[in-house]
């Protein structure tokens, strides 16, 4: 059976990955695209979601990839309009609104995924099987890039809500809520805040866990030179590296596990899957430890960021 798809908020994420994933699945059908000035060739396109959902009614389901502070409407409007909904990670700007979402999904028979890509990374199965089977010491998150690189003026990223640093940071807490064999909790953070931003351009944070295991995370945007996207776990088998946002594991040194990179084409399946077995997808803990870095982390300010 064929979905009928629409995608809404075409800008980055969707040229680079949802239309040749959404193009790759015979799963889906790609019938209309709603964005205010964006538009994908060969089929219907329309500047709203309500012009869309109105116009068009053999949508089934809906991928929403605008930045987060403006999808819990649309969100809203195509659940109420009875069409399965597909949630670009962060799933939204607070806890609360995506937790609506998801009691709404269940009370209209709707399936909600709130997508996490970093979690489909080629190694990150096999990391979290690592560690099922040993004893973990300490973890270790190093995620540092450079902001002007990765999201050349991108003015939502430093509102209030998009999260700044935490836009890829959540990737990596994504990783680490879903390999680890036990639930972090944040015990201490540090954000720094550019003094002409509203949104972290770095931020530090130290997590237990019921076992009292030690984790910390270094998130950082004004890295030049190499990037690192790694995480780092001392475990009695040894030092394991989960490296390149996912894609290499490494054990005292030794590559275990490397695949061509494939999250997009994943978290469709994922999405197919879940329409097909009437069920939802929300996981919100990657979301959860953001809230509480800001909940709980002491600010800095620091030198103004300009593009
Ligand atoms: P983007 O290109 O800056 O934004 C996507 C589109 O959203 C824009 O082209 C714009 O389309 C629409 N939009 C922007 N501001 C809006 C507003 N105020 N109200 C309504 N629509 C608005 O961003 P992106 O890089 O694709 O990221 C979008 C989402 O995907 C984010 O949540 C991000 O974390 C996630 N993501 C991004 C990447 C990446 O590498 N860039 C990777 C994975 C996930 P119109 O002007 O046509 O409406």
């Amino acid at each position: 059976m064929t979905i009928n798809l629409a995608i809404v908020g075409v800008g980055k994420i969707v040229r680079d990955q949802h239309l040749p994933a959404i193009a790759a699945d015979p799963a889906y059908r790609l019938v209309a695209a709603a964005s205010r000035n964006g538009t994908v060739e060969g089929i219907d396109n329309y500047t709203s979601i309500e012009a869309m959902l109105s116009q068009k009614p053999e949508i089934e389901a809906v991928s929403l990839c605008m930045p987060p502070q403006y999808r819990y409407a649309s969100a809203h409007a195509a659940l109420s309009a009875g069409k399965h909904v597909f949630l670009e990670k962060p799933p939204g700007a607070t806890l609360s609104e995506v937790a609506a979402l998801e009691t709404l999904a269940a009370e209209k028979g709707l399936s909600l995924f709130a997508s996490w890509h970093s979690r489909y990374a080629p190694a990150v199965e096999a990391a979290r099987d690592f560690l099922s089977r040993t004893r973990l010491h300490s973890v270790r998150v190093v995620w540092k890039e450079d902001v002007r690189h990765w999201h050349p003026n991108q003015a939502w990223i430093w509102a209030a809500g998009g999260l700044g640093v935490f836009d890829p940071g959540i990737n990596a807490l994504s990783i680490v809520t879903h390999i680890l064999p036990e639930a972090l909790f944040i015990t201490e953070a540090t954000l720094e805040f550019p003094e002409n931003r509203d949104a972290p351009i770095a931020a530090s944070m130290r997590f237990s866990s019921a076992s009292n295991l030690d984790a910390t995370a270094e998130f950082d945007w004004r890295q030049t030179g190499k990037q690192s996207w790694d995480i780092i776990a001392a475990t009695e088998a040894g030092e394991m590296v989960l490296s390149e946002g996912g894609a290499k594991l490494s054990v005292d040194g030794k590559s275990v596990h490397e695949e061509p990179e494939a999250e997009y084409p994943a978290l469709y399946r994922r999405f197919a899957e879940i329409i097909a077995a009437g069920r939802s997808d929300v996981d919100l803990a990657p979301l959860r430890h953001v809230a509480d870095a800001f909940m709980l982390g002491r600010r800095k300010f620091v030198d103004a960021f300009h593009d």
